[in-house]
């Protein structure tokens, strides 16, 4: 089959696409979403949130293209045999790009690895990684003087969240969502934007695999534990047979996001600082600090 642009041969199928035609159509897809939605302004500090994977390396390069004031930050959970190889990764990919690069761990931060958490505790990987990811992204965000953080979160992560919420009836969580995340208008708080929001797992996938990039070490050991795996199977076989699915539920949630987040507006505590740490909080001690209490 010919390439819908050029004589070439495809190498993707809706839209078919050539090599060349593919990985355009995806960068300038990315750039329309920044644009378009205003998710990036001229003075901006980018600070990249990135971990090796293919989701940020995309977001890392496609937005180098067009943005230059860009600072990357990592997170080492302590993973073994997993994190190591896609920092190994990402440290050459900064490299090659000369962009500054922070990492962060878990061990240093709140004296454990997630693994040796873990090995203790009865508790879904995911619900403890996830809080102390988000704690130390805002933390040190804002320490590396962030206008912006920058995360790869993809479309189908994004109809993935939004099933999740419904299926827990936690539909208010869903209010931050879209493609910059939160509620909170807070100084303490560093935005979080989504330029990859538009783009599907299996594009970015492609993307990955055309520009050559050599990522062996994509998916967490621990993520066949997570809600997040049985509900991305299930999107994923209804997506075989009615395609076009997973597009329609995001595009159908952010109709419905501007009210969800008008509701929740009215709910909302006033934000305070962690009496342990004096990271922003709605409760008196933020969840990281609970949860690094309450670990063994
Ligand atoms: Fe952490 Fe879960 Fe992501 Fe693994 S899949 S890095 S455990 S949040």
């Amino acid at each position: 089959m010919k390439c819908e642009k050029c004589e070439n041969k495809i190498v993707f199928k809706s839209p078919n696409l050539c090599k060349d035609h593919f990985i355009k159509y995806i960068e300038n897809k990315v750039h329309k979403t920044i644009k378009e939605n205003n998710l990036i302004q001229k003075d901006d500090k980018l600070v990249i949130a990135a971990s090796g994977g293919k989701d940020s390396l995309t977001v890392l390069h496609i937005t180098h293209l067009i943005h230059k004031n860009i600072v990357v930050l990592a997170i080492d959970e302590g993973i073994k045999d997993y994190r190591e190889h896609t920092l190994e990764t990402l440290k050459e990919f900064c490299k090659e790009r000369n962009l500054e690069l922070h990492i962060y761990s878990y061990q240093k931060e709140f004296g454990q690895t997630l693994d040796s958490y873990l090995s203790k505790n009865k508790i879904r990987p995911c619900t403890l990684c996830g809080t102390f990811r988000r704690y130390l992204m805002n933390k040190y965000a804002k320490k590396l003087g962030a206008t912006k953080l920058l995360t790869g979160h993809n479309l189908d992560d994004e109809a993935q969240a939004f099933m999740m919420n419904l299926f827990t009836s936690q539909l208010n969580l869903s209010a931050r969502q879209g493609l910059e995340t939160g509620i909170i208008k807070d100084d303490k708080f560093i935005p979080r934007i989504k330029p990859l929001y538009f783009c599907s797992e299996k594009e970015i996938r492609a993307y990955t695999f055309l520009k050559g990039w050599d990522l062996k070490y994509d998916e967490c050991p621990y993520v066949p534990e997570s809600f997040r795996f049985s509900i991305s199977d299930e999107l994923n076989d209804y997506e075989i047979n009615h395609k076009g699915s997973k597009e329609n539920l995001v595009k159908n949630f952010l109709k419905i996001l501007p009210k969800l987040k008008e509701k929740s507006n009215d709910a909302l505590k006033p934000l305070i600082e962690c009496v342990k740490c004096g990271e922003p909080s709605s409760t008196q001690v933020c969840n990281a600090c609970k949860f690094k209490k309450a670990m063994v």
